[in-house]
């Protein structure tokens, strides 16, 4: 032990040592829906919508580090979408379309999910989903299964929100929330193919949000009614649709392993005829293996000529390319579309750990240090001012949030806000401590490998910004 010049004990050996008492709890730890339910709550990642009034089904709002980790999806997404590319630019068109554009996409009459409603428990189920559904009476477990269940016949119900535009409330109010985005884009198609000079192949990407009247909402934020949608719709010339549709399900699939997702929990399945959407021609979606099984985490349409096609006859507007030497086609479009949330479980799914560490059991998020919430977390050991630690801990704190999120953390036994950055998936944290006083090194401990290092503290900025562009691959988990 060393005595530095305030009189505090030194600390040098006295930190955990948790590397040294890492012991695994199974081979495998067992991600539920509820176990990161509880720590989205517990964290402040996510809160049930409205819940001073009792709540609002399947809804929810977003704290403090469930929008930072949406943030960071928003901002990589774009970032390999439209900043690293030349083909493609970015639009924000509005929620609210001029109704006709709804008519002519088809999804006033084709936008349906088939409604089966139960005569005995009351509920209600989407026919396509009766096998994983869960009946509301016991001891049947899906809807059907039992002779109780009186189940109606199948009828369509339409998943868009309808509202009204101005004080008049008649039919030639009526609008929708748009249920996706890609609309927008399609009706911008002639704007940016001017503006932006465009040939295809060219893509307009948009992020924005959406919203379905869903039958069946649920798990989590999986499947909500309102909900942020990343859509890229990528114009080609019509003979190179099933080249570019293969591109584009292999270049959505390594951004998902770029960021973390095991290669064990993805897989890409292409649809049958009869699941695909009115629009589509080919439809492959990128599947995760979340904790309610294997489910759509990214669609990959090749929605042909349909939407440029219908807004072309129902507009009067021809949306066509027209080339240099007179050539003209309408392009066909490939149109790779997935929401925050679903990549919000995903990633929360994959990253959730828990090990025994000391006798106790440590809760963990591994995640992508480029989706990390927050980067690194600043300690200073003893947070009484008397000791001296928090003078150049906030120092390094103040530096580092000028380049990246970070936090500083002085509430608790060091053990206790190690924990607490733990669970919201921080990479590193940097303690500062009464050798820090003496020869002006800090501590730097790893999330997932539990050893620590020593740095000059004038080299931290230096060693993080290295650190967050190093690659990253999933450690394997306790
Ligand atoms: P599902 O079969 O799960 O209802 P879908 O095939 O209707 O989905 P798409 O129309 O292909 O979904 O939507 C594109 C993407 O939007 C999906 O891959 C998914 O990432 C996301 N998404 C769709 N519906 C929801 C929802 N209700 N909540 C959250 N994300 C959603």
């Amino acid at each position: 032990m060393t005595c530095s010049s305030t009189g505090v004990v030194g600390t040098r050996g006295a930190y955990p040592r948790e590397a040294d008492n890492l012991s695994v709890v199974a081979e495998t730890t067992e991600v539920t829906m509820d176990k990161i339910v509880s720590l989205c709550r517990r964290r402040g990642f996510v809160f049930p919508s409205s819940e001073i009034y009792g709540g609002l089904g399947s809804t929810y709002d977003f704290g403090h580090y469930g929008v930072l980790l949406r943030d960071n999806i928003r901002s990589l997404w774009l970032r390999a979408m439209v900043r690293e590319r030349d083909d493609i630019v970015a639009l924000d068109s509005a929620v609210i379309l001029n109704p006709k554009v709804w008519e002519a996409s088809g999804h006033v009459t084709g936008f349906t999910d088939p409604l089966v409603d139960c005569r005995t428990c009351k509920l209600r189920f989407r026919e396509d989903q009766l096998a994983s559904a869960q009946c509301g009476r016991k001891p049947s477990k899906h809807p059907g299964e039992t002779p109780d269940c009186d189940l109606t016949e199948a009828r369509l119900f339409n998943l868009m929100f309808q509202t009204q535009v101005g004080a008049l409330e008649d039919a030639s109010s009526a609008a929708y929330l748009r249920p996706e985005t890609a609309q927008g884009i399609f009706i911008n198609f002639k704007n940016v193919l001017q503006l932006a000079r465009r040939k295809p192949p060219f893509g307009i990407a948009q992020i924005g949000k959406a919203f379905r009247n869903e039958i069946t909402p649920g798990n989590f934020v999986f499947r909500v009614r309102e909900f942020e949608l990343m859509e890229m719709e990528y114009f080609v010339p019509p003979d190179e649709a099933d080249k570019w549709h293969r591109y584009w399900i292999e270049t959505r699939l390594n951004w998902f392993l770029k960021y973390g997702l095991r290669e064990s929990m993805l897989r890409v399945r292409e649809h049958g005829e009869d699941e695909r959407s009115h629009y589509s021609t080919a439809t492959s979606d990128i599947e995760y293996l979340y904790p309610i099984g294997w489910s759509e985490l990214e669609g990959i349409a090749n929605r042909g000529d349909y939407d440029l096609t219908q807004h072309t006859e129902h507009s009067g507007t021809k949306l066509e390319y027209v080339g240099e030497g007179g050539e003209r086609y309408t392009p066909w479009v490939i149109e790779p579309a997935v929401s925050i949330e679903r990549i919000f479980v995903a990633l929360l799914a994959d990253a959730y750990d828990e090990e025994v560490v000391e006798e106790r059991q440590r809760t963990l998020l591994r995640l992508h240090p480029a989706m990390a919430p927050v980067k690194a977390a600043i300690l200073p050991l003893i947070s009484k001012e008397s000791a001296g630690m928090v003078e150049p801990a906030r120092k390094l704190y103040e530096e580092l949030r000028r380049h990246h999120l970070v936090e500083y953390d002085d509430g608790g036994n060091i053990g206790r806000r190690y924990r607490r950055q733990d669970e919201i998936g921080t990479p590193w944290a940097f303690t500062i401590d009464d050798v820090t006083l003496e020869d002006g090194t800090v501590t730097v401990r790893d999330r997932d490998t539990l050893a620590q290092e020593r740095l000059p503290l004038e080299g931290v900025r230096a060693w993080l910004d290295d650190a967050l562009e190093r690659p990253w691959t999933p450690p394997p988990k306790g």
